[in-house]
């Protein structure tokens, strides 16, 4: 039985309602009964593109040798993914890498991650490469070129909602009802500098995640300073506009985001011009969103699929079929984006032409 809920409830109880953003931490990351701590969603829950197809992280690979070779071949870098889940994106990764056996030797590999399980696969996965494990960004020294990798993490992070009622925001806050919980909304009128709409139709929603903002800053920043480069690929709009994105994931289906806390992955669509702003605050060069489909055609995946169905044999469907998945608009070509940081003065990351 989790005890996630439990945990909560109390807390509510205790303090009153709280915010969608603290709900999601607790629900998410609680060092005892959080879902990423327990669980390995992955294979249970959801799939991401690497799981899909390894033409995803072969051509990730390439853009990171490409964007290595354009920086002058730096003799030591930091390669960083935050939340690899299984580690197939960076086995795959590492595998097309080996086109440059010199990329390979200057690389020390980095991996953001909360969750100890994850850690457990990820170990297994990747031993022959010597990852260093990190629980946050910020612990990894900046003395070396930076070269960083999110795909699906930023939609993890917590998430504000606020709801525009009787000519005014307030936040959107999670409550009890008995003992289920429930939406409210806070009474009080919220003073958040931040939404960037002074007005909006009765019931609108706003998401604001400041975790995202500070992440997507804090890469920024080691990017400009050390003359890397980043890479974020995740769901998401490139505007930032009103809509209630909070979901819950189990076993393959969408279920209600507030009816078991530690069971199902819960995410918010990541708002790409919140990301946008914090990394140019920090002064890097952003490039994108593209969509994901426009970004691995132009990488070339379709080339890349052709080449590995020629000795795939019975696979060559296989093949196919994952490619349409990544790329196809009705699928994860448009949903997903893909956004570059480069340090000024440097060439503009691969796939963004
Ligand atoms: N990138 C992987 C997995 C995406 S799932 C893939 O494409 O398959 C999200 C990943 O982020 C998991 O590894 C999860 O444990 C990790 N994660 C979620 N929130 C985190 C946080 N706050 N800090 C570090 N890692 C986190």
């Amino acid at each position: 039985m989790n005890d996630c809920a439990g945990a909560i409830r109390r807390i509510i109880t205790a303090q009153g309602p709280i915010s969608v953003a603290q709900f999601m931490r607790i629900a998410l990351t609680d060092p005892d009964a959080g879902y990423y701590v327990r669980r390995d969603p992955i294979s249970g829950d959801f799939i991401t593109a690497p799981e899909i197809s390894q033409v995803f992280g072969e051509l990730i690979g390439l853009f990171f040798v490409q964007a290595w070779e354009d920086r002058g071949r730096p003799q030591r870098f930091h390669l960083v993914e935050l939340g690899p889940g299984r580690g197939t994106l960076m086995t795959d990764l590492l595998r097309a890498a080996r086109v440059r056996r010199e990329f390979l030797d200057a690389a020390t590999l980095h991996i953001v991650e909360i969750s100890p399980r994850l850690r457990a696969i990820q170990q297994q996965a990747l031993a022959a490469a010597h990852p260093v494990w990190h629980s946050g960004f910020g612990e990894i020294a900046a003395d070396a070129p930076m070269f960083v990798l999110a795909n699906e993490f930023f939609d993890a992070l917590p998430t504000r909602q606020f709801i525009y009622s009787a000519g005014a925001w307030h936040e959107r806050k999670i409550g009890l009802d008995g003992d289920a919980f429930s939406f409210c909304v806070d009474a009080p009128p919220s003073p958040e500098q931040s939404i960037p709409f002074r007005e909006a139709v009765e019931g609108s929603i706003f998401e604001f995640s400041q975790d995202a903002r500070d992440i997507a800053g804090q890469i920024a920043s080691r990017v400009v300073e050390t003359g890397g480069v980043a890479l974020i690929i995740d769901y998401g709009h490139v505007r930032s506009g009103f809509a209630d994105t909070f979901q819950a994931v189990k076993a393959h289906s969408f279920a209600d985001p507030l009816v078991s806390p530690g069971d199902a992955d819960l995410t918010c669509h990541v708002d790409f011009s919140a990301l946008r702003g914090a990394a140019a605050a920090r002064g890097a060069d952003v490039f994108g969103p593209i969509t994901q489909g426009e970004f691995l055609t132009t990488l070339g995946i379709r080339e890349r699929a052709e080449m590995l169905k020629r000795s795939a044999g019975d696979y060559a469907a296989m093949i196919d079929s994952g490619v349409e998945r990544l790329v196809s608009e009705s699928q994860m070509g448009k949903l997903f984006k893909v956004m570059g940081l480069s340090s000024p003065a440097t060439p503009a990351p691969p796939g963004f032409a």
